[in-house]
């Protein structure tokens, strides 16, 4: 099917960089509830009403995360009121690949009612994988404005050794930090060993909790319990890299005075400009696979 227009519904900063990106290649791209002054005349901008343009866009990437609370738009730079997703999506054309990110379990279940087919883009591996490095940018500036310490010299726990953990324990090795990356499986500790971080199995953390400055959790499983938190260094920040719910038993935490940040959506905020091309390197081809052309 020949239909250029792809509508950019909501999202952050880097929206904003990818409706450029994608106008670039041709498309003729629409924004809904997304203002930014560095938008293009070129981007199509100014509808009265949703329901005036939506209908027509073969394409629709709704934001990420969808939605922060309930199933309100997420569109924070857009200063007008945010419309409800039920009604948003009753004005998207029907056989309209609708593409985002990080759908709540309501979010899934309001795109099923309204049967539209979701392709959440954060669970595609070349944008995983991508994603992993500004992420781990990300921590580490993170880091570095929580600690009283260089990161050089710091002793770091990574948990979790997929894309991120490891993306970050290169990155926080690289900047002189010794390194405990953990891992669940005895291959993966050996991988671990083999590139040089001190292994440790996830489930032992306890076990040397008060070794580190700071712990970074990357494993979307509760990991970081109550006995784990009770170990650790008393001061020792303990930041939250997982999507939610996360890996951190946040109660305990909270009534034992363990300082946990949470650090939702980094490749957005460090890095939108990247995080963009991340995602019109895999917005493409795939609108290609669904037989999407200019
Ligand atoms: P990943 O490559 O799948 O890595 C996840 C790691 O967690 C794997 O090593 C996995 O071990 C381990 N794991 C999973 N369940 C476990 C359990 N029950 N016990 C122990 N280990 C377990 O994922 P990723 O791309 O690194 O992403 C990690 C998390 O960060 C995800 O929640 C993702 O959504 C989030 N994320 C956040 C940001 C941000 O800005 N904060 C950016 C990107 C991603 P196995 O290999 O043994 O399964």
């Amino acid at each position: 099917m020949k239909n250029p227009y792809i509508a950019l519904v909501g999202g952050d900063l880097r929206y904003v960089y990818l409706a450029e990106r994608l106008s670039g290649l041709g498309f003729q791209v629409c924004c809904f509830f997304l203002k930014h002054p560095s938008l293009q005349n070129h981007i199509h901008q100014n509808f009265d009403d949703f329901r005036d343009g939506l209908p027509f866009c073969a394409t629709v990437l709704l934001p990420i995360p969808v939605c922060r609370s309930g199933l309100t738009l997420n569109a924070p730079l857009y200063e007008g009121e945010k419309p409800e997703l039920p009604l948003l999506l009753s004005a998207v054309g029907k056989g309209a690949v609708v593409l985002g990110g990080a759908p709540s379990a309501a979010v899934r279940q309001t795109l099923a009612d309204k049967e539209l087919p979701f392709t959440d883009l954060l669970e595609l591996d070349e944008v995983a994988e991508q994603n992993a490095v500004p992420t781990a940018e990300g921590a580490a500036a993170l880091a570095m404005e929580l600690l009283p310490i260089t990161l050089h010299g710091a002793r770091c726990a990574v948990l979790g050794a997929g894309r991120c953990g490891l993306a970050l324990a290169k990155l926080l090795s690289a900047m002189g930090a010794t390194v405990t990356l953990t891992a669940r499986r005895p291959e993966q500790l050996a991988a671990v060993a083999a590139m040089g971080f001190s292994p440790l199995e996830t489930g032992l953390l306890y076990t040397k909790g008060a070794d580190f400055d700071i712990v970074f959790n990357t494993v979307p499983a509760p990991v970081l319990d109550a006995r784990t938190l009770a170990s650790l260094a008393p001061g020792a920040p303990v930041v939250e890299l997982a999507s939610a719910p996360g890996g951190i038993d946040l109660d305990y935490a909270s009534s034992h005075g363990v300082k946990v940040v949470q650090a939702p959506g980094l490749p957005g905020k460090v890095a939108p400009k990247t995080a963009a091309d991340i995602l019109c390197g895999a917005i493409v081809p795939l609108l290609q696979e669904r037989g999407i052309s200019l």
